[in-house]
């Protein structure tokens, strides 16, 4: 493949990055993935202003602007014959010293940029007919999980945690409420009603939360945005997961109870067609 490092496009073997850089040693970055359908990018726009929050919050600098970001996605894409996956991102706040827990001013350091590409199919995914089985972990992340840093621990646990599990992912809870899916946002349905946590610190303000919700809206169906528990989720008609990479997924088992009928539910699946559709108009 071809990557993206710092200004640079070069073969995927010959990219480097200082062991310096902060992201490395601390954490100390932000990403985004962006999917691609037909060699487009999906709700470009929205990820380019999760970035720029996610970059603020942490007073960060974007070493590039949003026009060059999208050439720079575009340009990958065709050397790379990307039809279908995505792009993942990530801005650090590069090697400014050896290690030193207090960063500099952004103006005397650069913030490092890297950008690659990911072949996978999206639209069509196996799981989506069978549904994916969860279980229930504590969520013991940070209290800033609103912005999408590459601290990525407990959450890469949860998920081995689940698969030793034989499950696919976790839903995280804390005070007894379900906050989300380890790399995704989590709903439950009853009847023609979508439920699903409200924004707030304590979870990702998904990218394709915010385009399910509007089209669910548009479709006709219901939103309640609010707390649940595993114990309402397992005995809710349906249970989905929503992320770039996923759109949306059915859950049918959560904690070894069945979510329904035990397949994947036609509100989630239905909303699934829609939001490849109506996101298709507006890739770019
Ligand atoms: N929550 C978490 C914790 C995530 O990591 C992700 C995916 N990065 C999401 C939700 C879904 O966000 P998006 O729809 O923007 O991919």
């Amino acid at each position: 493949r071809t990557v993206y490092v710092n200004g640079e496009y070069v073969p995927e073997t010959e990219a480097k990055v200082s062991i310096f850089d902060r992201a490395f040693l601390m954490a100390d970055g932000v990403y985004e993935v962006t999917s691609v359908i037909d060699g487009k990018l999906v709700d470009f726009e929205g990820h380019a202003v999760r970035l720029e929050r996610s970059l603020n919050e942490l007073e960060m600098r974007n070493p590039v602007t949003k026009d060059e970001l999208l050439q720079i996605h575009r340009d990958l894409i065709e050397k790379n014959d990307l039809t279908e996956g995505g792009i993942y991102l990530q801005i650090t706040r590069g090697a400014p010293a050896d290690r030193d827990f207090a960063w500099p001013n952004p103006d005397e350091t650069p913030s490092g940029i890297v950008l690659f590409t990911f072949a996978k199919n999206l639209v069509e995914m196996p799981s989506v007919k069978t549904g994916i089985k969860v279980i229930s972990i504590e969520d013991i992340r940070w209290g800033r999980r609103d912005i999408k840093t590459v601290q990525l621990l407990y959450p890469s646990m949860g998920k081995m945690m689940a698969k030793k599990a034989g499950c696919d992912d976790a839903w995280m809870v804390e005070d007894g409420f379900v906050t989300e899916g380890t790399s995704n946002n989590a709903y439950i349905v009853k009847g023609n009603k979508i439920i699903t946590r409200a924004l707030s610190n304590d979870i990702l303000h998904g990218i394709t939360r915010a385009a399910v919700l509007r089209f669910a809206a548009e479709a006709q169906m219901e939103v309640e945005e609010r707390n649940f528990t595993i114990e309402e989720a397992q005995a809710a008609d349906e249970a989905f997961i929503t992320s770039a990479t996923t759109f949306v997924q059915p859950v049918v088992e959560i904690d070894g109870a069945q979510v329904g009928e035990g397949v994947p539910g036609k509100l989630a699946l239905r909303l699934r067609e829609i939001y490849i559709e109506e996101s298709m108009k507006t890739a770019v």
